[in-house]
């Protein structure tokens, strides 16, 4: 994989999801990568091998870089930004309560840089940030330091959690906005091993490139979701519809399938976020709106059949399998589980959780680590994260131990036709 010898020396500041694949598929592509973080507990334990997150495929590129000495962390600030001259900005971008993202992270880093720059840098901006975040990250840069020459570029992420080593090394475009030709020269060096089209724009046009890609997705999840409970009023499979319209090129098969909505630390930011840069303009985007009310009700949709079929919540026993937002990830920020545990036992229900990866801290809800043990004695189960585990499970075991044969699909992912053969009740989203 990629090809070693170029050997461009890169920082890489912040070290989570996104920094740290970041910089050990620089390290794939030939790369010499230092990855910084104000956080020494997560420096320690990368530099001891130990990944603070779950991403498949991930341990195993930090183990061998580090062996072959690709990489190393550090919190040394100086010393970093001195000896690296193409620095990567990855540090979070969360959201703000009215919606904006909050970018108090990257103009510190920004500052970061500009205190301690000795030559000319390229600062290049992968974290998730509103148009004009180029140009004012300039401005920072340039209050700290009048002298030092560099160049500011926008080049945004689209990994996904889960799959973030295959995406990363294969994107489907590299996005460079820039309008510095020297800039642009040392982004090409970079990723001359990549084979992906390269797209190189301007940073305003690069930056909502970003928040349009995460915005149409979502409208995707939120059109299949709503058109999933009109076929649960007209007895139609949405299933069906996904692929007879998924088969479509111009419609696409992807982000077609119904269920109780996107969560993650993405797609809900990044829509707000960009319902604010519109509002920000005057301009409206109320598609937008829509998008985010669909799928902030939709857990609720869910919870309704719930509660309609196995006749009240109240005193009710539910095993909930999956918490993380979607499989191979222990993310479980804005996860719909967490709206849907909080639901349940406000309305009296005893919870019990299953995940294969994530262990919650919930006083209110028993976490089982087996989940033969979660789905003992319930009166319903309910189907959160379509973990590969829980498409695998013995379904004739789980119905010789529940209390009531009650499952409810919240990814419509489970085989209908085995679970009623078994004796079940099986209820999906948008599933006659
Ligand atoms: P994260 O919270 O996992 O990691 C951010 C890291 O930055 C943390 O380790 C934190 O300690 C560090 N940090 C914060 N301030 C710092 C500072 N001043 N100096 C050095 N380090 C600092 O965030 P993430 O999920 O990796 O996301 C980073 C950015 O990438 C966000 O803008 C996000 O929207 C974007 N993005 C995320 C994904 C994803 O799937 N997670 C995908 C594409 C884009």
């Amino acid at each position: 994989m990629g090809s070693r010898g170029s050997n461009v020396n890169v920082l890489v500041i912040g070290t989570g999801y996104v920094g740290t694949t970041t910089g050990l598929v620089l390290c794939e592509k030939g790369h010499i990568v230092t990855g910084l973080d104000i956080d020494d507990k997560k420096v320690e334990a990368l530099s001891a091998g130990r990944l603070h997150f779950y991403e498949k495929g991930l341990p195993e590129l930090l183990k061998k870089h580090l062996t072959e000495k690709n990489i190393s962390f550090t919190t040394d600030v100086k010393t970093a930004i001195e000896q690296n001259d193409l620095i990567f900005i990855c540090v979070g971008t969360p959201k703000n309560e009215d919606g904006s993202a909050n970018l108090n992270a990257v103009y510190s880093v920004a500052k970061m840089i500009g205190t301690y720059m000795n030559k000319y840098k390229v600062v290049i901006n992968k974290s998730t940030v509103p148009v004009g975040t180029a140009s004012k990250v300039t401005t920072v840069i340039e209050a700290e330091n009048g002298k030092v020459p560099f160049d500011v570029v926008s080049n945004p992420e689209f990994l996904r959690e889960g799959s973030a080593v295959y995406d990363a090394l294969h994107p489907d475009r590299v996005v460079i906005g820039s309008s510095s030709k020297k800039a642009l020269e040392m982004m090409r060096q970079l990723y001359a091993a990549e084979n992906s089209p390269f797209i190189e724009t301007t940073p305003s046009a690069a930056e909502l490139i970003k928040y349009a890609s995460n915005s149409f997705l979502a409208l995707k999840i939120s059109f299949i979701n709503q058109l999933a409970r009109l076929c649960d009023n007209m007895q139609v499979d949405i299933d069906e519809i996904s692929k007879g319209i998924g088969l479509d090129h111009r419609i696409g098969p992807h982000f077609l399938k119904a269920g109780i909505g996107y969560g993650g630390s993405c797609f809900p930011k990044d829509v707000s976020a960009l319902i604010t840069i519109a509002k920000a303009e005057g301009m409206d985007l109320s598609i937008l709106e829509e998008v985010k009310a669909i799928n902030q009700s939709q857990p609720f949709y869910f919870l309704e059949k719930v509660e309609k079929v196995i006749g009240g919540l109240d005193n009710k026993s539910i095993a909930v399998l999956g918490l993380a937002f979607k499989p191979g990830t222990d993310d479980t920020r804005e996860s719909p589980s967490l709206v849907i545990l909080d639901e349940l036992t406000s309305k009296g229900c005893s919870v019990k959780v299953h995940d294969p990866i994530v262990t919650l801290s919930n006083p209110y809800v028993k976490q089982c680590k087996d989940v033969l043990d979660a789905v003992a004695g319930v009166d319903a189960v309910l189907l959160i994260t379509d973990w590969e585990e829980y498409l695998k499970l013995d379904w004739e075991k789980v119905k010789s131990t529940v209390k009531q044969p009650y499952v409810f699909d919240g990814r419509n992912v489970l085989n209908k036709q085995e679970l009623v053969k078994f004796g079940f009740n099986y209820e999906g989203i948008g599933k006659p």
